[in-house]
């Protein structure tokens, strides 16, 4: 007899009903746990993204560079990317699954790129703003880079000065986010951009968050700084589809300003009996579902379906922050664009994280300043709103009076 408490394959396997029952039972309410599963559009795309991902479910996207049917699909995908953050005919890309790999490959390019272009180089150096997302720091770990994180200014962008001086003669690469995640705020590109033409850099953007948003909201005449290949100097820019992209997880793209900076990327090895193994990234099979989803969200939303999408997120975004300024423990931080940052004033905003995780929320927070950020996106309605308000008041009436207590907890992740 086996005391273990761990999981064991069923001897005999489950019946359908009693596996659906069961994941019924665990899963989150749909209301509360609406915030988690972020960034979706109205029921019309995700129910199209679904059916697609559905269809597709079993193609294997290790394919996507030799079989037609599957790598037309996925160059329209980059090329309609392309097209959002003003790349040229030159410009390239590639799918990855996710921003982190969107991020790591710009990494790996970079690395490739300085053994080539700085040989002398033997500590290679990427400076990223101490906002940029942690996966740069995981990046440095895995290729062997020196991720310097440097200081922000006042105003929580990076300050370029510092960016200026940390220079150095292993510097290979600049950093900067557009928006980042903790604060939704734009770094200098133009000016991180610029130095990096100064100094014969590699220049990468991460606009994972903002970057299927920005555009957007651009041509519906919200002024936000620039940030895309417009600006001379940027050579790669990750942007997530599975965020404002609204394409089924998992979903994110690298892409490159020349189509001469994508050779860094690949690697094709042929040292071993199947000959030549060409993939487009670091993935071996890949969910072909989520490559055939993002070309049918895509080209069901079109450029009037993503400034429709992007105005009722700014508009969902003004009701939100209005609300909450409200409540008079609480405020809104400004920010160039999303998600919500929500401070404090009058409560520990840990606590009510925890408390509200207690309610069946998952919501992410930053712990400098400590904020929750809340990932609006179009598909947040009426209901969701005014359940998430309502439990909001009443955590913050019951931590004020000492009623809830549920410890504190800020994370990402
Ligand atoms: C979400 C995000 C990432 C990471 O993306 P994943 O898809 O979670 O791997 C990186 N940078 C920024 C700015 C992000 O918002």
């Amino acid at each position: 007899m086996t005391t273990s408490k761990r999981s064991r394959l069923p001897g005999i396997g489950m019946s359908r009903n009693d596996i659906l029952s069961h994941l019924d039972k665990i899963k989150l309410d749909p209301v509360r746990g609406h915030w988690s599963k972020a960034f979706r559009a109205t029921p019309d795309v995700q129910d199209l993204g679904s059916k697609v991902y559905q269809d597709f479910f079993s193609d294997n996207g290790i394919f996507s560079l030799r079989v037609p049917y599957m790598r037309n699909i996925e160059e329209q995908v980059i090329e309609m990317c392309l097209s959002v953050v003003n790349g040229s005919d030159n410009s390239a890309g590639n799918m990855t699954n996710g921003g982190s790999e969107s991020i790591y490959s710009a990494l790996h390019a970079i690395r490739e790129w300085a053994r080539e272009h700085k040989p002398h180089v033997h500590e290679p150096k990427v400076l990223v703003p101490y906002s940029a997302h942690p996966t740069f720091s995981k990046g440095g770990h895995y290729f062997g880079l020196r991720i310097e994180r440097i200081p922000l200014g006042d105003d929580f962008r990076v300050d370029v000065k510092a960016m200026a001086a940390a220079i150095d003669g292993d510097t290979v690469a600049l950093v900067g986010s557009a928006p980042c995640w903790p604060y939704a705020l734009y770094d200098p590109i133009e000016k991180i951009a610029a130095l990096a033409i100064q100094h014969n850099l590699w220049m990468h953007v991460d606009a994972c968050v903002g970057g299927y948003l920005a555009p957007f909201l651009t041509k519906l005449g919200y002024k936000l700084p620039r940030w895309d290949f417009t600006v001379p100097g940027v050579m790669s820019i990750s942007a997530d589809l599975h965020k404002y992209g609204y394409c089924p997880k998992p979903c994110s793209t690298i892409l490159w300003q020349d189509a001469s900076l994508q050779k860094y990327h690949f690697v094709h090895p042929s040292d071993w009996p199947g000959g030549q193994y060409s993939t487009t990234g670091f993935a071996g099979s890949r969910m072909g579902g989520a490559i055939f989803a993002a070309w049918a969200v895509m080209s069901y939303l079109g450029e009037d379906g993503y400034i429709r999408m992007a105005k009722r997120v700014m508009d969902l975004k003004a009701e939100i922050t209005t609300k909450i300024n409200e409540i008079d423990e609480l405020e809104v931080w400004e920010t160039d664009l999303l998600p919500l940052p929500i401070r404090g004033t009058g409560v520990d905003i840990g606590k009510v994280s925890a408390a509200l995780m207690t309610r069946g929320y998952i919501i992410l927070g930053t712990q400098q300043p400590p904020l929750i950020n809340l990932p609006i996106d179009a598909a947040v309605d009426e209901t969701v709103i005014s359940t998430f308000l309502r439990d909001l008041k009443e955590i913050v009436v019951g931590i004020t009076r000492g009623d809830i207590d549920s410890g504190s907890s800020l994370v990402y992740g």
